[in-house]
């Protein structure tokens, strides 16, 4: 990594800004291109490589949302990842780039995927309808750089992240992800001091929760360390019941009143945790506990908010 040019796609987001705060911490130069650049636009993204000429790249933009998002905007989802995928790993590929990470999700693997979740349960069974369009198209992104690696021999991997919190993230009530959408909410209820909020769906399902500086941290690291066809899943290694979420974010937030569920909004997929064997073989853990995360998260959305 010592003096190299890597160039974070995607630094607007909370992975992009994350990941250009841990490359501060490497003797490396970050490079990001100006919000005129349209990744979903072939000639600019073509005109930027050929300018810039990144030794490594992390691709880390995308469109992402929750599940109410996902669902009701899938052509958007899938357009939108597909064309920045196909536009940003061919460049890469035009210019010799030395080394690319494309980073997809765990809504990659199928609904009922054996848990903990390997990388080899991919494309063995089907995918959660809620989240369909964008894993199409994450999914898309990842055999496209395994097939380059395959034809040209380019040295580009992907890393499959679970679900992400941290700050920087979108607050946004109806198009957020869990973590976001309920500090909001919790935070709200004890600003008007409303006796109840109510939380989407039963409650029961599980998901695992990893802090974006963990993530910045495991893309550092794969980026240095690993070299291979298949892409990495990186996860924190527990999940919890979206239940007990929500209790440890009112908890965060200092609400006090009652939780309900709201049952007319979806649950989504019952359950997804990564298994991260390949992950902690190659020599890397998570080092964010969900408490701790969770009163940085709240920090953040205070300080955003301010
Ligand atoms: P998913 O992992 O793709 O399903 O993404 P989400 O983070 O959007 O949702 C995770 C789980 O949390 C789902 O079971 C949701 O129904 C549930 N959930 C509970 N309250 C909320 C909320 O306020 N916003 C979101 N996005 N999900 C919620």
């Amino acid at each position: 990594m010592a003096g190299k040019r890597i160039y974070v796609a995607g630094h607007g987001g909370m992975v992009g800004k994350a990941l250009v705060r841990r490359l501060g911490a490497e003797d490396c130069e970050v490079l990001t291109a100006d919000r005129s650049i349209d990744l979903r636009e072939q000639a600019p993204v073509r005109g930027w490589f050929a300018e810039h000429k990144p030794d490594a790249v992390i691709l880390a933009a995308a469109r992402v949302g929750g599940i109410m998002a996902n669902a009701t905007r899938p052509g958007e989802f899938l357009y939108d990842n597909l064309a920045i995928a196909a536009n940003v790993i061919e460049a890469a590929r035009q210019q010799r780039t030395e080394k690319l990470l494309f980073l997809g999700s765990s809504c990659i693997y199928p609904k009922h995927a054996d848990q903990p979740i390997t990388e080899d349960a991919l494309l063995t069974g089907a995918l959660e309808p809620t989240n369909e369009a964008y894993a199409i198209a994450k999914i898309a992104g990842l055999k496209l750089a395994a097939a380059y690696r395959t034809q040209y021999g380019c040295d580009f991997i992907s890393a499959m992240p679970t679900n992400l919190y941290g700050p920087g993230d979108n607050y946004d009530p109806q198009g957020s992800h869990v973590i976001p959408g309920l500090i909001r909410r919790f935070h709200e209820a004890k600003l008007a001091g409303a006796a109840e909020v109510a939380i989407w769906g039963t409650g029961t399902p599980k998901r695992e929760f990893l802090h974006v500086d963990d993530l910045a941290d495991a893309c550092i690291f794969l980026l240095a360390n690993y070299s291979g066809e298949s892409h990495v899943n990186v996860g924190f290694g527990e999940d919890i019941a979206i239940l007990d979420l929500a209790r440890k974010v009112a908890a965060t937030v200092g609400y006090e009143g009652r939780i309900v569920t709201d049952t007319s909004k979806p649950d989504g997929t019952p359950r997804k945790l990564l298994d991260c064997t390949k992950l902690s073989a190659l020599g890397w853990s998570p080092s964010i506990g969900l408490e701790e995360g969770l009163r940085h998260a709240y920090a953040a959305f205070l300080e955003a908010e301010a």
